[in-house]
């Protein structure tokens, strides 16, 4: 066991810079409104740095910087770039601890996660797609014996990205590892609540990238990422966050005529067929563990199997098994390795979860275990803490139909296969889905029923760099990771040649 010490204390693997600049044509840049603003550790609601309130000017300023680098970016070879996707991975490897407590003090995450999942995702990523452009083929199709189409992939120029709070580094990393390996220039703008982790990153790597290639303008939704979704002078916009600001990056980016990626909110059904009770055996205890995925990262991920729909037969004795597993959940200090569930990113977060709780137990949804805020004392006092909440209700209640982004599950019982599929699916949205069973064949039907883009069967909540990701319904639109996100930032070229000596015969 270790507990880390806080950043910028004696001992501390990292001490945060106090200020933060945008960071433009590989330098760093004051915001041209000369205001910064606090960012705030949710550990203990303490403030630890200050960030640049960035705005349209600085937008326009890393728009124009991204373009003057696309001129020699936009024709490096796959090769050279995917040396360099190489390098920043070996750089995050060999810096793993460092950025791993920056992101758990940054967004408040227990630091086992972001040892083990978040931060070797990200250098995975890198080297995904470091191999997946050079391993991109183009077309040659023979039209006839002296007609040849060729096809190039080409980037897009300057792409725009906006990512959120959940998992910063992560959510930064799956936009840029595709978008630079396919020749593309970034700006890129971070969390008004979690902006400090990227940096933490872009410091270690910024000598990799070559100026101008990457730019990020830090700030709010309105100031900086409304400016940056706009502009007239970005070829995309790749967007994850919630729902409502979605609908607006598509207005925004309609006036454009700019392609879009949307990675949106989520209310993912969890489903426990009876014969996973059969026996209690590793499978079961497998199976119980799944259930328990909606503590996973304080539930503030898009894909939070956050309904579970549990067979009316075996209903109770599961259950009577689930709880107590919940209430061992070990809820501390997050850089302590030895805790499972830390901090709310954020006071705001921290109270749209109470308000659901309340609205929930108004709703006459049973608290099961849980329901109130966690005050783990000492400095931890003031951090934003929520116990791990399991409710029973029906899935017409707004806490099963709502986005709540916290360690909260709404449980329901369902009849039979059909009753499951038909409650699974009664949502707005289609991200993510668990199906449970030991039969193959219901475990398959059931995947395919459910209409969400990514659907676990008899696991959860894993993310390999190589596997499709993105929703269904209003989940979103275009996909994430897999090679086929390259397709999202790369437009096709068409060469098509004549080498006939004769006329083309029509005037
Ligand atoms: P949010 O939409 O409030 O903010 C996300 C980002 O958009 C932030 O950088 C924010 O500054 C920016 N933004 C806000 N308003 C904007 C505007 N008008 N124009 C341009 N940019 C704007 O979302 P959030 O609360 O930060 O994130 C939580 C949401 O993200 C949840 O709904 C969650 O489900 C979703 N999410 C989805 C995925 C996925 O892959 N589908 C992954 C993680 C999180």
């Amino acid at each position: 066991m270790t507990v880390y010490a806080n950043p910028g204390t004696p001992n501390a693997v990292i001490t945060f810079n106090h200020k933060y600049d945008n960071f433009i044509g590989g330098k760093y840049v004051a915001p041209s409104s000369g205001e910064y603003f606090e960012n705030i550790t949710p550990v203990t609601g303490q403030v630890f740095c200050e960030i640049a309130r960035g705005n349209a000017k600085d937008v326009d300023m890393a728009v124009a910087a991204g373009w003057k680098a696309f001129e020699t970016w936009g024709k490096t070879s796959a090769t050279e770039r995917a040396i360099i996707l190489n390098k920043i991975a070996d750089r995050m490897e060999a810096n793993l601890e460092l950025l791993a407590v920056a992101e758990t003090w940054d967004n408040g995450k227990p630091v086992r996660e972001t040892m083990a999942a978040d931060i070797p995702l990200a250098i995975d990523h890198f080297r995904y797609f470091a191999g997946a452009i050079r391993a991109q083929e183009g077309g040659i199709s023979e039209l006839d014996h002296n007609t040849v189409a060729y096809h190039f992939h080409e980037p897009l120029g300057v792409v725009g990205q906006i990512i959120p709070w959940n998992f910063p580094i992560l959510m930064a990393v799956w936009k840029l590892a595709p978008a630079l390996a396919a020749g593309n220039c970034i700006v890129l703008k971070p969390a008004e609540q979690t902006p400090a982790s990227i940096h933490v990153l872009l410091d270690l790597i910024k000598d990799l990238i070559p100026d101008g290639v990457l730019n990020i303008v830090n700030g709010f939704g309105i100031e900086a990422g409304a400016p940056l979704a706009s502009h007239n002078n970005i070829r995309k916009i790749a967007f994850t966050g919630e729902t409502t600001t979605g609908r607006l990056i598509m207005q925004y980016a309609s006036e454009n005529l700019i392609p879009v990626t949307l990675e949106l909110g989520g209310k993912s059904p969890n489903i426990f067929f009876e014969d996973v009770a059969a026996q209690k055996d590793a499978y079961y205890e497998k199976a119980q563990e799944g259930f328990t995925m909606f503590a996973l990262n304080q539930g503030e991920v898009c894909t939070c199997p956050s309904r579970a729909l549990i067979q009316g037969s075996i209903y109770d004795g599961f259950m009577a098994d689930a709880l107590p597993r919940v209430g061992k959940i070990i809820q501390g200090n997050p850089l302590d390795t030895n805790t499972m569930i830390g901090a709310q990113a954020s006071n705001d977060q921290l109270e749209k979860i109470l308000s659901y709780i309340d609205i929930g137990k108004a709703e006459g949804a049973k608290v099961l275990i849980g329901g109130e805020r966690a005050d783990l004392g000492g400095e931890l006092s003031g951090g934003y803490y929520v116990q791990p909440t399991v409710f029973e209700g029906k899935n017409s209640m707004r806490i099963f139909q709502e986005e709540i982004f916290g360690p909260v599950v709404s449980v329901t019982s369902f009849k039979d296969y059909d009753d499951a599929i038909s409650i699974a699916n009664d949502t707005l949205y289609g991200l993510g889905a668990g199906v449970w069973s030991r039969t193959g064949d219901i475990a398959y039907r059931a995947g395919r029923a459910i209409e969400a883009g990514r659907v676990w069967t008899n696991t959860y909540h894993q993310y390999p760099a190589h596997a499709a990701f993105g929703g269904y319904k209003q989940s979103g639109i275009g996909r994430e990771n897999h090679k086929m996100m390259l397709d999202h930032y790369q437009q096709t070229k068409n060469l098509l040649v004549s080498y006939a000596e004769g006329p083309m015969g029509f005037f």
